[in-house]
């Protein structure tokens, strides 16, 4: 008997991959959906079953699949170049790209440096904070803050900075050492203390433990608004402004890590306008190219980058890049997804959407018995589930809660992921507002059928 395609697929993948974030053992042992090709919102398998993309293909899809001005920009691009260097060499849509994100983004940022992921974009901002304070002689500012949680990427620098026990304690001894700051939803969720208090604490404690290390610190970096991957823990707009203040008041750079919040994820194009401030340095990756290619960028200040300036035997170049920095085809896709947000009033047509999901998963979701706590930023949202909402007690972890409500949701016909028992929903920007029903409608059941069925 022959196999069938699927089957032939399946074996492949066992025999010769090895998957991110996947306990292969497990994996082995189940059947895989394997993805062929998309449609708007949707995701194909090789049998032809269709599932709703409700978390944008880990939260970098915008216009969704196969987008007809993306797919035209990225043929265009390949028939002129697929890619050519940037060291010592510039291309028209890597020039033509940096003016269109120096325009969009908070004002002040002024120049782009390219490279290929989150975790690159985030490596580059502290090698670039470190270099900055050392080029100006403030030599002893070696030191890194961040908040308790944060995810700044797998790389050993932006473990460093984001350190999660579970998932980077094997590499901690090649992890340098960084000041942790407990965000608001330390004190709200954990302590168990009002929003309002929760928030004064935040800043209470920033304040102090900056002001403490104000001499050491090269730099302070941060997820504004939303820490994606500690599980949807957000914050008040206010709290990033506290942040931003409290490094300036310190002489501490302030660097912002939109790689998930960006381009358009909170409901404006990037978190830190809802705050009203401008970072000395932006990590920009996931979104920028609407989902489509590897691309990341890390902006800043005129002041920043006049620091690196001088004659070339003065060493204060920055000494950093990657093979494919700024590749041409991703950079022509995100030149076109940007143009998308601006003729399509992306950013505008969201607004009734979010508030549709707000409503929604107040009115549904938050009376549910398993439901402990709900956090939403524009498109980012996590539902946390616990065993008991009131005494906020998690499930056994061998549960695995969050997992089964994902794959009941597959059989319903949408792939969410969760992150442990917090169900996340990230749907791309253009989603319809037929399909973000279903998208609530589904997660809904689902979370019932397996906490109450
Ligand atoms: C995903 C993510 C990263 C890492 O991005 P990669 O492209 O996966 O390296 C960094 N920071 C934040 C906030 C993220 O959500």
């Amino acid at each position: 008997m022959t196999m069938s395609r699927y089957e032939q697929l399946k074996h492949l993948d066992r025999t010769y991959l090895w998957h991110p974030f996947t306990q292969m053992r497990e994996w082995m042992g189940e059947d895989p959906i394997i993805i062929e090709r998309g449609e708007g919102h949707y995701l194909v398998d090789v049998e032809g079953k269709r599932y709703l993309d409700g978390v944008s293909s880990l939260w970098c899809n915008v216009h969704g699949h196969r987008k007809a001005e993306l797919d035209r920009a990225l043929r265009e691009q390949l028939d002129r170049i697929a890619h050519s260097t940037f060291l010592g060499l510039s291309h028209v849509p890597g020039i033509e790209l940096a003016e269109q994100l120096v325009e969009i983004a908070p004002s002040g940022l002024k120049r782009v440096f390219y490279s290929d992921s989150g975790a690159t974009a985030v490596e580059v901002a502290l090698k670039i904070a470190m270099q900055y304070w050392q080029l100006k002689g403030e030599t002893a500012r070696t030191g890194f803050a961040s908040l308790v949680e944060a995810y700044h990427g797998d790389t050993v620098g932006s473990m460093s900075v984001g350190y999660s026990e579970t998932f980077h304690h094997f590499h901690r001894s090649l992890l340098f050492p960084v000041l942790r700051l407990n965000p608001p939803h330390v004190f709200r969720w954990f302590k168990r203390m009002s929003e309002e208090t929760a928030l004064k604490s935040a800043i209470q404690e920033a304040e102090e433990k900056l002001a403490q290390e104000k001499n050491s610190l090269a730099a302070l970096i941060a997820e504004p608004l939303m820490q994606g991957a500690a599980g949807m823990w957000s914050q008040p707009a206010v709290y990033v402004k506290a942040l931003s203040e409290i490094c300036r008041k310190n002489g501490i750079l302030f660097i912002t890590d939109e790689v998930a919040t960006g381009f358009g994820r909170t409901g404006r194009m990037f978190a830190c306008e809802q705050a009203g401030v401008t970072p000395d340095i932006l990590c920009l990756a996931k979104g920028i190219t609407g989902g489509y290619l590897p691309l990341a960028a890390t902006l800043t200040t005129e002041k920043i980058f006049s620091a690196f300036l001088g004659e070339y035997r003065e060493f204060k170049t920055f000494f950093h890049g990657h093979t494919y920095t700024g590749n041409p085809l991703g950079c022509a896709v995100a030149l076109a997804s940007l143009e998308l947000f601006k003729q399509g009033k992306i950013i505008e047509r969201m607004q009734p959407k979010i508030d549709y999901l707000k409503r929604r998963l107040e009115r549904e979701f938050v009376p549910l018995p398993h439901v402990a706590d709900i956090r939403q930023w524009g498109f980012m949202v996590g539902i946390e589930l616990a065993e008991d909402k009131d005494s906020r007690k998690s499930y056994p972890m061998a549960k695995r809660i969050g997992h089964k409500v994902i794959l009941d949701a597959r059989k319903r016909g949408v792939m969410i992921r969760p992150l442990g028992d917090v169900i996340i929903l990230m749907p791309p920007l253009t989603i319809t507002e037929n399909e973000l029903a279903s998208l609530v409608d589904v997660t809904y059941q689902s979370i019932k059928a397996v906490t109450e069925g």
